[in-house]
């Protein structure tokens, strides 16, 4: 597996590969990897003749920098984890790398970025969406995943990659989740052994018959803090229903087919 930390030499690696005629998948992550970014991986390997990764902590997607520094780093076993799953090519970003117009440039959608986890994580999607449109141009990548964990992301980068007309089709996959339910997820790092064993309740709660108000009094009953839960319908896919919550200070997303 090759690791690469300087953005440009990156190109010029995934150039030579398009150029030879070999179709590349790639997986953006934030790293502290687990089974739902390794389905990923197996997924673009299966369609693919080179997969790459990148694993980047963008701050320009955290609004809060307790959050950032917070945020879980497993590096060590994400390289075992990622030599094991057959990976090609891992981005590692050097410091700094990635911005090197200190942000002042943004990709900004303008309304369903403002809903759902942007009313209340203002500017999150504005880095989302700048810094896959940096890896995307970066990585000349034929197809590109994301979880449908997170619902709205991936709807926001779909309809970008439309708007853009940029060349790599997103590929949406399945949420993998937990034998209890919960679905697999960076942040889970960091919940103590009581939230470990309330989490799952989410998922159930939230696939369950009860009517959305229910939902919400039975989560609080457990012991969540809802920070919303909403059903969101677009052109594309069946009502969703899309939930984010804390158990203390940890931050947990998660959506339904409704
Ligand atoms: P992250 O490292 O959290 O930015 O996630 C990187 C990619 O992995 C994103 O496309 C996520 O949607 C996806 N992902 C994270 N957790 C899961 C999961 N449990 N199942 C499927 N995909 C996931």
């Amino acid at each position: 597996m090759q690791i690469i930390r300087n953005p440009l030499e990156w190109q010029q690696q995934t150039s030579t590969h398009r150029q030879a005629g070999r179709s590349i998948g790639f997986v953006p992550t934030m790293g502290a990897l687990h089974e739902g970014h390794l389905s990923l991986i197996h997924q673009s390997k299966q369609e693919n003749d080179i997969t790459c990764t990148s694993i980047f902590v963008n701050p320009a997607q955290f609004d809060n920098p307790e959050d950032l520094e917070n945020y879980p780093v497993t590096w060590d076993d994400d390289i075992v984890a990622l030599e094991a799953a057959g990976l090609d090519m891992l981005l590692y970003p050097a410091q700094g790398s990635m911005y090197p117009d200190n942000y002042t440039y943004k990709v900004v959608e303008q309304e369903l970025s403002r809903e759902f986890c942007g009313e209340f994580r203002s500017g999150h999607f504005d880095g989302v969406l700048t810094v896959v449109t940096k890896l995307l141009n970066l990585t000349h990548a034929d197809r590109a995943y994301f979880g449908e964990k997170d619902w709205q992301q991936l709807v926001l980068l779909r309809r970008m990659a439309e708007a853009f007309f940029m060349e790599t089709d997103i590929v949406p996959c399945p949420t993998v989740r937990a034998d209890s339910g919960l679905a697999l997820s960076s942040r889970n790092e960091n919940l103590t052994p009581d939230e470990r064993r309330i989490a799952p309740w989410l998922y159930k709660i939230i696939s369950s018959e009860m009517t959305v108000a229910e939902m919400r009094e039975t989560l609080e009953g457990k012991g969540f803090r809802v920070e919303y839960l909403k059903e969101f319908e677009d052109r594309e896919s069946k009502k969703r229903l899309l939930a984010a919550v804390y158990l203390g200070n940890v931050r947990l997303i998660d959506n339904v087919e409704r």
